[in-house]
């Protein structure tokens, strides 16, 4: 949400910091809705996008319905509707369609994207739109003055706007997700859940051909021994051990789940080639979202448990918002 208290000030160029799905899709919508021009400044040296992939509901899809995304992202995405839990015995417990409700009111139904599909799709919209995106660039800091904002770069260059959106994190240890992209798999063609007596075991599709197959099993561990909660180091080594001994270790809890379903979640894990670890973070709460002619969106803002499937959506949401203030002024 955002709050607006007096003036709206007026702006022509926006600073965007961070090329992941807020800052690409703020640029182009306040290019295409606004007629401001942005330019995105990414820390890291190349378009990349993390592993795995996102649901995006409803209340997400209709936003990149209108910059032109919907079409492009429905010839990627997976569109199952069906949500299938199983016991930690490997029975089936029930089915649910998922978003039939809100499909109804909205015209959408829920899409689960490989992240590399979303962020290619973003970033081909932005390069038809002309929009500059500087990589390898770390914000350092940033200061208000005469109605501007500039901002510096570690590597001495700085840019100036009349807005600056950007990135500022306060971490805290939460819990990680392993993702992991299969290869090739037939017969799961929903989005699953089976219990097991320590976490939940998703596995869904998540292309529009079905030949994906993404999972994650999320559970908390102990903070690392070295350093703080956000050392990069201390989360570096954990990272490491973790992955190095997960298979083994899920695959013994997966042990405990009989009948074919149980076999089958086995083979997958079995033949996952690659395994991530994610820590998730919780920012605290009661920390500021804006200063002078500085405002932070998604997940800067808020970011949430990935389990909700909404930071996509809760992204888009913020960049739609804005775009009306500003229309206000
Ligand atoms: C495992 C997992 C599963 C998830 N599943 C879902 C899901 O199903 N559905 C869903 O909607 N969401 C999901 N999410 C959340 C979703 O990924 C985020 O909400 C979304 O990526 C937020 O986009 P963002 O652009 O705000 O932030 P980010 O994607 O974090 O992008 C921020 C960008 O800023 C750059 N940056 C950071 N600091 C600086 C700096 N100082 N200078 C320059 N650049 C900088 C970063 O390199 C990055 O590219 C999941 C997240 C995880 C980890």
């Amino acid at each position: 949400m955002i709050y607006i208290s007096g003036d709206i000030p007026e702006v022509h160029k926006v600073l965007i910091i961070g090329a992941g799905p807020t800052g690409l899709a703020a640029a182009l919508h306040l290019e295409r809705q606004n007629g401001l021009s942005s330019t995105v400044y990414e820390i890291r040296p190349e378009p990349t996008a993390l592993g795995g992939a996102v649901m995006v509901p409803c209340n997400g899809l209709r936003l990149p319905g209108s910059i032109g995304l919907y079409e492009r992202l429905s010839l990627k995405a997976a569109q199952s509707t069906k949500n299938v839990l199983y016991s930690s015995q490997g029975e089936e417990l029930g089915k649910l369609v998922l978003g039939s409700w809100s499909a109804e009111k909205t015209g959408y139904w829920p899409m689960r994207v490989k992240r590399t599909d979303l962020q290619e799709a973003l970033c081909t919209e932005a390069q038809t739109e002309e929009i500059p995106i500087h990589y390898g660039k770390r914000l350092v800091s940033n200061k208000d003055h005469d109605k501007k904002v500039t901002v510096m770069f570690s590597d001495g260059s700085v840019d100036t706007a009349d807005l600056l959106l950007g990135l500022f994190r306060h971490l805290d240890h939460l819990f990680f997700v392993p993702v992991s992209v299969l290869p090739p798999k037939g017969g799961v063609t929903n989005l699953t859940g089976t219990l097991t007596p320590h976490k939940m075991f998703a596995l869904m599709p998540c292309t529009a051909s079905g030949d994906t197959l993404y999972w994650v099993f999320s559970y908390e561990v102990p903070m690392p021994a070295s350093g703080s909660s956000s050392s990069r180091d201390g989360w570096a080594e954990r990272s490491r051990i973790e992955e190095e001994g997960f298979k083994p270790t899920l695959l013994a809890i997966l042990n405990d789940v009989p009948t074919k379903w149980g076999a089958l979640l086995r083979e997958v894990v079995g033949k996952t080639d690659v395994v991530k670890f994610y820590p998730i973070y919780r920012l605290r709460l009661g920390g500021k979202w804006s200063r002078g002619r500085c405002l932070l969106i998604g997940d800067a803002a808020h970011a949430m448990s990935p389990h909700v499937g909404q930071g996509v959506s809760m992204a888009l949401e913020d960049v739609f918002l804005l775009s009306r203030v500003l229309e206000l002024k």
